[in-house]
């Protein structure tokens, strides 16, 4: 970012880089100019670094610190202060650590990543994917990596990952365990059915995957959350303290 920028330069550069995000369009008057704070805040705060011989440019630090700052925007930037650092290749890339597949099996050889939330280290994302974000674009289902990879973040910060985030003293952790374990039970009875899912069948991976998925859908796509997947959708417009199918309605009627 220039040194000494205006903060009309600044705030140009912002709009340009979001201009082809439609869920930033969700974001007006005083919750806008608070997306864009926040954003440049976590650039401030984060080393945004490049994979490989990549070149994150500006525009690009500006667009996936917006994706980051949608979920914690009515939570605070310091929900994010147990990580520092953000590596962005240009493509998915390819791991060598060992992982679990699906079916259980921990292997020990390399595969392509679309992203990555390491538990006490780093955020990795594929440039690429952040491309692809949207709310039918992986196989028809919402996607969004950097909202994807910052929802296991948030996961963390409470007993590892294990699909429950810290709850709001407003919360029960009781209420969350019963309502998200008996729509994995759902999504998971749909799938050995052969019917069609509300949400990408990656959820089923475990619970912190399914908490990732259906924050990414929560964001991209949450009135069709909201209708097929309610509970989950209340519960997380607690979380995040948001109500984007509502609000949805609101930036179509403008
Ligand atoms: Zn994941």
């Amino acid at each position: 970012m220039k040194i000494g920028a205006s903060q009309e330069w600044v705030s140009a550069q912002w709009e340009a880089a979001i201009a082809d995000w439609p869920v930033a369009k969700r974001y007006q008057g005083a919750e806008r100019v608070a997306l864009r704070d926040a954003s440049l805040r976590f650039i401030a705060r984060k080393t945004i670094t490049a994979g490989g011989d990549f070149v994150v440019t500006d525009a690009m630090c500006l667009k996936l610190a917006t994706m980051a700052c949608v979920p914690i925007l009515k939570l605070g930037l310091d929900w994010y202060d147990h990580f520092q650092t953000v590596i962005v290749y240009q493509d998915d890339y390819v791991s060598e650590q060992p992982y679990r597949s699906e079916d259980g099996v921990v292997h020990s050889g390399t595969r392509g990543l679309s992203g990555e939330a390491w538990l006490r280290g780093p955020v990795i994302l594929s440039w690429h994917s952040i491309g692809q974000s949207g709310p039918h674009s992986r196989q028809g289902y919402a996607s969004n990596v950097v909202i994807h990879e910052l929802a296991h973040k948030l996961d963390m910060l409470r007993d590892g990952a294990n699909g429950a985030p810290p709850m709001h003293p407003d919360m029960r952790a009781g209420e969350w365990h019963e309502i998200f374990s008996a729509a994995f039970g759902r999504l998971q009875d749909d799938e050995d059915h052969g019917r069609s899912l509300p949400i990408d069948g990656y959820a089923l991976t475990n619970p912190a995957e399914f908490f990732a998925v259906c924050s990414e859908s929560f964001f991209e796509a949450p009135e069709n959350l909201q209708q097929k997947m309610p509970e989950v959708y209340r519960l997380l417009c607690q979380f995040y303290r948001q109500q984007p199918a509502e609000q949805q309605g609101e930036a179509n009627l403008a």
